[in-house]
């Protein structure tokens, strides 16, 4: 087998395999090597087994309201085993898909552990010794793993992180959830949905906190309604952990709230308090790369400062989604490929949490565009006030929208209800183009569909709403 390539990709997550497949489309010699699962976190722990549990929950959901819809529904259960053993068949379905792809692609794969030996060298540990590998460039993309904090470390008994609460060994009866970011409430919602008691403690005054304001108070007001409760500012100092009382285990929370602690036991936590970067064994450190927080520094081209070296993905920091991984895997091998390409923005990429309801958005918050300086026109649409919504059964949620007061610029989107994180897609674009409420206006949307909800938002900025 060759051992000399134009591109070595390290980490065939969504960054990595996408990179190296554009990389072989353009005619480069590529290869990938990945120390675990071909499509990384996002395919095998993240995304999509995450996606695969929660439309269960939603199905679940949905045939408790059968009366609703005049359907009957009896005896409604689930098995938790066959929901866990549906997500992880999905994520091996497209595990194999990324093989098939680097495959067709001629992309050659190396499984093994990649160390960067000097610049444009890479040495792979694989089952049978150490592989050198020379490349022009070098792509880094060794993803990111659960940050662990002291005293709050998983222990998959009594405290899970997200792999642990993909394949759970039991169902939860009391469930903390600590951190409220995007895995924090997908988790919360599975296992509330599910009938977990479920529990939520966020440090930041509020849950879902990189979300506007409003969008965060509205799902806030949705998950109390389904019966969980929500902690905010709030920080858990400590877990007394009881692995053996009276048969299932305990642990017993010490929650900080406004300089008092309460104390709380569960059966169950789920640590969903960030992200470190796979940033270890990989010779960074000799190599000059200076690394930030355990995310390695880049410039907005995924530039280490090492020539032929470069860091994608959520090796290289925020926003941590796939989708932004894989966006920057196809720059860099274009880069490499000398074409002409742009720097990934990410302003303009969307952030989708999958709980009931959904939440998506993109772009600058309100208050983000106030402190900005901005002058703003905001406009928003109710989905109880849409057809579809209603006819849907589902006319909880709003779309709001935020304008650049002086150039029509669309500066933001927040959206909160059903199937938002499809919707979302339509701004993107319209940012994308460079869009304004003019062009957005003379847009026509289909009847009926969610989508006029984005239409309505719009004419709501500029008191023009027609249906509310
Ligand atoms: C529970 C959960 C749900 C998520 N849901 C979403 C979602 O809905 N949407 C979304 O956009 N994002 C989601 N994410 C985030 C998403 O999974 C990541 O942003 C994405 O996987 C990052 O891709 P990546 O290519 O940078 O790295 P990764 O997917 O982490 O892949 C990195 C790969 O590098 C390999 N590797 C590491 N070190 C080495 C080495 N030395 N040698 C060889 N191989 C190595 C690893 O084994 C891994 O396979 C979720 C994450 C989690 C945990």
């Amino acid at each position: 087998m060759s051992t000399s390539f134009d591109v070595i990709v390290i980490g065939a997550g969504p960054g990595g395999y996408v990179a190296a497949i554009r990389a072989a489309q353009l005619g480069l010699k590529a290869a990938v090597v990945e120390r675990e699962h071909l499509g990384g976190i996002c395919l095998n722990w993240g995304c999509i087994p995450t996606k695969a549990m929660l439309r269960s929950a939603e199905i679940f959901h949905l045939m408790h309201r059968a009366k609703d819809f005049g359907l009957k529904a009896e005896g409604i259960g689930y098995d938790l085993d066959a929901v866990v053993k549906r997500s992880r068949g999905i994520a091996k379905q497209l595990n194999s898909g990324v093989g098939h792809l680097l495959k067709k692609n001629k992309v050659t794969v190396f499984m093994g552990a990649a160390t960067v030996a000097a610049k444009g060298k890479v040495s792979v540990k694989t089952a049978k010794g150490t592989q050198e590998l020379t490349a022009k460039n070098v792509i880094l993309a060794t993803g990111a793993r659960a940050r662990e904090l002291p005293g709050l470390e998983a222990d998959g008994d009594l405290v899970w992180t997200y792999k642990h609460a993909l394949l759970p060994p039991r169902m939860p009866k009391n469930l903390l959830v600590i951190g409220s970011g995007a895995i924090g409430i997908e988790f919360a919602s599975f296992y509330n949905t599910l009938g977990a008691e479920t529990v939520v403690v966020e440090v930041l005054d509020r849950i879902l906190p990189v979300e506007d304001a409003e969008i965060s108070a509205l799902a806030r007001k949705a998950f109390e309604g389904q019966g969980m409760t929500l902690i905010e500012s709030a920080m858990v100092k400590q877990l007394d952990r009881d692995p053996n009382k009276s048969g299932g285990g305990k642990v017993t929370a010490h929650i900080e709230k406004g300089g008092k602690v309460e104390k709380m036991t569960f059966d169950t936590v789920i640590s969903a308090v960030g992200i470190v970067g796979n940033v270890e064994g990989l010779g960074l450190e000799a190599l000059g790369v200076k690394i930030d927080r355990t995310h390695v520094v880049t410039d907005a081209y995924c530039r280490t400062g090492v020539e032929g070296l470069y860091a994608i993905g959520d090796l290289a920091g925020a926003p941590w989604l796939a989708h932004k991984a894989s966006h920057e895997g196809v720059m860099v091998a274009e880069m490499i490929a000398g074409k002409q390409v742009h720097p990934v923005r990410p302003e303009s990429i969307a952030g989708c949490t999958y709980c009931h309801p959904q939440v998506a958005s993109v772009g600058m918050t309100e208050a983000g565009a106030k402190a900005a300086g901005r002058k703003i026109k905001v406009g928003r649409f109710p989905f109880m006030a849409n057809g579809k919504a209603i006819a849907l059964g589902e006319s909880e949620g709003l779309v709001k929208v935020i304008f650049d007061a002086a150039t029509g610029e669309l500066l933001g989107a927040h959206m909160i209800g059903a199937e938002v994180t499809e919707l979302i897609q339509g701004y993107v674009v319209g940012r994308q183009l460079e869009t304004t409420e003019e062009d957005l206006m003379h847009t026509v949307f289909p009847h009926p569909t969610l989508s006029e909800m984005m239409h309505e938002a719009v004419l709501d900025a500029y008191g023009r709403a027609i249906h509310f």
